[in-house]
């Protein structure tokens, strides 16, 4: 074979890797559509890739077909995904066709710190492997979701007080210690961003707003299908937009931020008089089961979050907001007020109205989204790229 035309053999093998990444798995037809190549080339590189695998194939059927699903070999490695959250912690294993092998939630006690809670963490992962019958070995990367700001360079948290006693730490490097594999940190609602508009709500769109109400509120930014972080990470931290002067401090130093009216606090706070002492999830829980007052409440915190979300639109002019978190687990209770409150202040447009919706992956997205972390490193991709070592190698003969 000429140098060129094993060049050329070897970039169409580059190609389909990278796609059936992207895509998690496709036929061999939906291959030959998304790389352009001839069904006739796809064919044989699929089997070449099998042989040296680097991908599985299975049967399927599509439109009442038969057809071979194409996806890339377990063996390449499983990706961990961490959300660490106000109250609660989950646990995700996944491979690269995207499949969730095994997950797992643990309650989190009010402010948890920083060590014990990193402990539960690398525990749960060693659970949840030996449960698939595999260990750390085989762990390509780990992405972590955190309720604060992060920064991207460092994967610390950029902005003081936000996580308390989580402050000046490097929650990479601490994990990545543990386990032994490069860890990703980022944001509880960019990584929700993420896996909604990679596999959720929003993946038919090009830009999208995430609006994450739970214990507080933020948003995840995705503009040309990438997420948008800021700078320092802080980009979409609506929860800290400051809406009464005269508030009540919050935690990130300013005065009478978004978080201090809507977020969990004022939540719970409100109905105390009426209800006696609940937590967040007991008012997501009665607005779901028609309790006026939670739904009430609610309700209000859609109307609130959502002329905030308003200022992001005008700015942005996203095609969708998708709505997730803890609150919205009442769907309606919250969405629709939040959308009238958009829908009052920004401008309509003829071209693409813009549509508010519920989240499609629920409670899942964050640790879904930081696996996608995973899946997106360059680890990640250069060990599926790997064994065509061995595929070139055996070519030598041709
Ligand atoms: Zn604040």
């Amino acid at each position: 074979m000429s140098g060129s035309q094993s060049a050329l053999r070897e970039a169409n093998r580059g190609l389909i890797i990278e796609t059936v990444h992207r895509h998690g798995g496709l036929t061999q037809v939906e291959l030959a559509g998304a790389t352009g190549l001839s069904t006739a080339t796809v064919s044989t590189i699929v089997k070449e890739l099998l042989a040296a695998g680097v991908v599985d194939t299975r049967n399927t059927t599509r439109s009442g077909r038969r057809a071979q699903m194409v996806t890339i070999a377990r063996r390449v490695g499983l990706a961990v995904g961490i959300h660490i959250g106000v109250r609660q912690l989950r646990v995700a294993l996944g491979d690269a066709t995207r499949e969730v092998l095994a997950e797992q939630t643990l309650p989190l006690p009010h402010e948890h710190r920083m060590d014990t809670s990193l402990d539960r963490a690398a525990l749960l992962v060693t659970e949840l492997l030996e449960r698939v019958g595999s260990s750390v070995d085989e762990v390509v990367g780990v992405g972590i979701a955190l309720p604060a700001p992060v920064d991207a360079a460092t994967g610390m948290i950029s902005v003081r007080g936000m996580m308390s006693g989580w402050d000046e730490i490097h929650i990479g490097h601490v994990l990545s210690k543990r386990l032994g594999c490069p860890v990703f940190v980022d944001n509880d609602a960019n990584l929700g961003a993420l896996a909604e508009s990679v596999r959720g709500a929003a993946r038919f769109f090009r830009d999208s707003v995430f609006v994450r109400a739970s214990y507080g509120t933020g948003a995840g930014i995705v503009l040309g299908s990438q997420v948008h972080v800021g700078f320092a990470g802080t980009a979409g931290e609506i929860g800290h937009v400051q809406v009464d002067p005269d508030g009540q401090m919050c935690r990130c130093g300013s005065r009478g931020c978004r978080d201090t009216v809507v977020g969990a606090a004022a939540l719970t706070g409100a109905l105390r008089e009426t209800h006696g002492t609940l937590t967040l999830r007991d008012i997501v829980q009665g607005a779901i089961d028609g309790d006026p007052g939670c739904a009430r409440v609610i309700a209000e915190a859609g109307s609130s979050i959502g002329v905030v979300v308003a200022g992001l639109v005008i700015a942005l002019n996203p095609q969708v907001v998708v709505v997730g978190g803890e609150l919205a687990e009442t769907g309606e209770v919250l969405v629709a007020p939040l959308r009238e409150a958009i829908r009052q202040r920004v401008l309509p447009n003829q071209i693409a109205p813009l549509e508010v919706v519920a989240a499609e992956l629920g409670e899942g997205a964050e640790v879904i989204g930081a696996l996608e972390s995973v899946f997106r490193s360059t680890d990640f991709v250069a060990r599926s790229a790997d064994p065509l070592v061995m595929a070139r190698d055996g070519e030598a003969d041709d």
